[in-house]
């Protein structure tokens, strides 16, 4: 990121603008929304220039400019249309300290100025760093048609009744009712009142607020998917928005963490493999005690909640302490990595069941009914199977499984570092060991690529030729 979005106050501070054309024009329309006190130098200004000054809207002089005209202004634009005299005038400007931008110059400019959602006091800026306008518009005009109108408004009213919300403690109840105000009360009570309404509305809404018993605790078990952040479902996102306390794990990444409400406390449960089982106690502990003081705890979890991530003994945990609870699913890193190879977990005619195995369990290589694995067509779908490989490569090879099993193996599913690594039975382990594999591995067993798959069938039927 080399420009940092801030939001600049220009209330009574003075901007400064050289030219008077189009693109000095472009800019005095977004300038002229602030309560800044603007002054535009312009040999030839714009005949809607002229009629702005007129209306004492900014101050308009026709004369040369000088760095002491500029000094004390806190942006410059240079907007001639004429790249020399742009130059010489941001010569001027930054001689005495004031930022400048040249219009349709990122590299001369201290700063650029973002394509603007404007629902005052809600402000919704947008930059691309000068990359991307196309796509900046498009974004402005997507949030555009999402952020209601009347935004602003509820935002304002808010504003004149934040001393009076003080009168509830800090933290969740204050944003609930802040919550319920934005999201419920004050939109409904603007459609069918006005103003007045709303401002009757958050009277009312304080004081019941006020009369509310302490809300208890409750603990969301949600899936957080395999790792790209557009595979959560919109129940996780929403969790991830109300959440006072966020425990998450070592398979969670940070653009999923980023989501997370700003306030939110996020700690970090991440266990290496199967950790020991105090370190899980101490999971359940934790967890418990977050939702008895009250808060709203959102259990993340890599993938689906409910598969091989010991669920039940959090839940346990929970019941014994009397506490709420729900799930929410998520998509498990089997579904990512069948997605990623461009395969279906079933087919008619092969196969009309999918396993999900560990490698591992708490006692170490996790042993199956490898004879009914070993059966041709079987698929499954087999979670940290890095460090069983060898076992389970000798396990089914006993029990007459065929060499040629495909084999896929898909590390970091869904994520920018994805990798699909094609192997068999025969050569699973060297493929692991040759491959460094370091992220979250899954093993796809008796699938193979489907791209790979239609080359062997290729080769196979040339070679038949
Ligand atoms: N609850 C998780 C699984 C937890 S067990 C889920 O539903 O996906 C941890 C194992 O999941 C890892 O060892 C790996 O085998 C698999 N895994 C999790 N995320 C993965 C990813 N993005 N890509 C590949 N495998 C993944």
């Amino acid at each position: 990121m080399d420009h940092f979005p801030i939001f600049l106050s220009l209330n009574k501070n003075r901007v400064v603008i050289s030219g008077g054309g189009e693109a000095a024009k472009a800019k005095l329309r977004l300038l002229l929304k602030t309560s800044a006190n603007i002054e535009v130098f312009a040999e030839q200004p714009d005949p809607e220039i002229i009629e702005w000054a007129r209306t004492r809207q900014l101050r308009l002089a026709q004369m040369p400019l000088t760095a002491d005209l500029i000094r004390g202004a806190a942006l410059f634009y240079a907007a001639n249309e004429d790249a020399s005299k742009d130059h010489q005038v941001a010569a001027l400007a930054r001689s005495v300290g004031a930022l400048v931008n040249i219009v349709d110059n990122l590299h001369d400019s201290q700063f650029i100025t973002p394509a603007i959602v404007d629902r005052d006091p809600v402000i919704v800026a947008i930059g691309t760093e000068g990359t991307a306008p196309v796509l900046a518009r498009a974004i402005k005009a997507d949030i555009e048609s999402r952020l209601p109108g009347t935004v602003g408004t509820l935002a304002r009213l808010a504003n004149s009744f934040r001393t009076k919300a003080q009168a509830l403690p800090f933290g969740r109840k204050r944003r609930e009712f802040w919550r319920e105000f934005f999201f419920s009360v004050g939109p409904r009570a603007l459609a069918n009142g006005g103003e007045e309404k709303v401002k009757n509305g958050l009277a009312d809404l304080l004081d019941r607020h006020q009369n509310s018993r302490q809300t208890s605790g409750h603990v969301a078990f949600v899936g957080a998917g395999p790792g790209d952040p557009e595979l959560l479902t919109l129940k996780a996102r929403k969790a991830l928005d109300t959440a006072d306390i966020v425990i998450y794990d070592r398979l969670v990444g940070a653009p999923i963490l980023e989501l997370a409400r700003r306030e939110a406390i996020l700690i970090n449960a991440g266990k290496e493999g199967f950790g020991a089982s105090t370190c899980q106690k101490d999971i359940n502990t934790m967890i418990v005690e977050h939702a008895a003081s009250g808060a709203q705890v959102l259990r993340l979890k890599g993938g689906d909640a409910t598969v091989f991530g010991r669920l039940d003994e959090e839940i346990e945990a929970c019941d014994a302490a009397g506490i709420s609870w729900h799930i929410v699913p998520g998509i498990t890193a089997a579904s990512a990595s069948v997605a990623a190879i461009g395969q279906s977990m079933t087919r008619r005619g092969r196969n009309t069941s999918v396993r999900y195995l560990t490698g591992h369990d708490m006692r170490g290589f996790a042993d199956h009914d490898w004879a009914d694995l070993a059966k041709e067509d079987t698929v499954a779908a087999i979670y940290m199977g890095k460090k069983s490989a060898r076992f389970i490569q000798g396990r089914l090879l006993m029990h007459g499984a065929q060499r040629s099993t495909p084999i896929t193996i898909v590390e970091n599913a869904s994520r920018p570092d994805q990798r699909i690594l094609a192997a068999t039975l025969d050569t699973l382990p060297h493929v692991l060991e040759k491959s460094n594999v370091s992220g979250p591995a899954l093993t796809l067993y008796g699938l193979a690529p489907r791209a790979a798959e239609a080359q062997l069938i290729n080769q196979t039927l040339q070679e038949f030729a």
